[in-house]
């Protein structure tokens, strides 16, 4: 089974924090990969996508991060190297460009960093005070975004009326130049490729999807001097032209999150598990379940 994790805030972070989901601190995480070397085998994930066995990818756990936020990078780089957990950052370069938060990061931001009381979107006023209140705000914008055809642009517009303090989009901001250039010497961290802006891929052509990938992969290996292997669609939303454009870019492999199954090659839709709670409960419940599942699976294969 793939993981995916995204963001881990420091210890010092109330437990009740929220944003877009529970928000999982550095003991949360750590406690997470202790449990899981207990019952598991974490491999890299180049090992995991080799070994194609229904038993293997039942025992065995690949850890990948979407975003790479440079924040997440700087709190869990020094105890993944300290207890050797391979694990995959899928990161997006726009911002190495124009200093900006991704589309929907900044509506994160936006929402549950009470930087402002309330927003007005589209003539209606949303509070921001409880976390209630801005996941109401925050779907409502996620949702607008989507409609609109160009999420980007609509983020983009939007960030004019209400910028983020700097202190701000610092803490969600994407990795550094330096951070991907060090990639490099690291053994068991890997790069791989998430698209420039992070679109939603399934909403612009096949050309501009080729060039999202294309140009984040090129940047990634400049930078980091090393191969950009893998790839992961932008919140698992793909279609066919995003198989054949990450095929064409050259990657080995593509994760999706819940695979649609469209394609010819399973190993360019590979399923992942997202894990938005710090409940250990939760995640040995999920894991559990679905190990029984895919080896139930893998007997009926057979
Ligand atoms: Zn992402």
């Amino acid at each position: 089974m793939i993981l995916l994790y995204h963001l881990i805030f420091p210890d010092s972070t109330p437990k009740d924090t929220w944003n877009a989901g529970k928000v999982l601190r550095l003991a949360d995480f750590k406690r997470h990969m202790r449990w899981l070397k207990t019952r598991f085998k974490i491999v890299p994930l180049e090992a995991y996508i080799a070994n194609k066995a229904w038993e293997n990818r039942t025992t065995q756990i690949a850890i990948t991060f979407d975003d790479g936020y440079q924040r997440t990078f700087d709190l869990i780089s020094p105890f993944l190297r300290e207890e050797k957990v391979p694990t995959t950052f899928f990161v997006n370069t726009s911002h190495l460009e124009d200093g900006a938060l991704l589309w929907f990061v900044y509506f994160n931001a936006l929402c549950f960093e009470k930087s402002y009381p309330e927003i007005n979107i589209e003539g209606s006023v949303y509070p921001l005070k409880t976390q209630r209140q801005s996941a109401v705000a925050w779907k409502r914008l996620v949702s607008l975004a989507r409609d609109s055809g160009d999420a980007i642009a609509f983020s983009e517009a939007f960030s004019k009326k209400y910028p983020l303090p700097d202190a701000i989009v610092q803490n969600y901001l994407g990795l550094r130049h330096d951070q991907i250039k060090n990639f490099g010497n690291e053994s068991n961290l890997e790069l791989g490729g998430h698209t420039h802006h992070h679109p939603y891929l399934d909403q612009i052509s096949a050309e501009d999807q080729l060039d999202e990938i294309l140009m984040n992969k090129r940047l990634l290996e400049e930078i980091s001097g090393n191969a950009i292997r893998f790839f992961a669609y932008p919140g698992g939303v793909y279609d066919h032209s995003s198989i054949d454009a990450a095929r064409q870019a050259g990657f080995q492999a593509a994760c999706a999150v819940g695979p649609k199954q469209i394609g010819a090659d399973p190993e360019f839709e590979l399923p992942r598990t997202d894990v938005y709670s710090p409940s250990l409960l939760a995640l040995r419940a999920k894991l559990m379940g679905l190990a029984d599942l895919l080896s139930r699976m893998g007997l009926r294969d057979a």
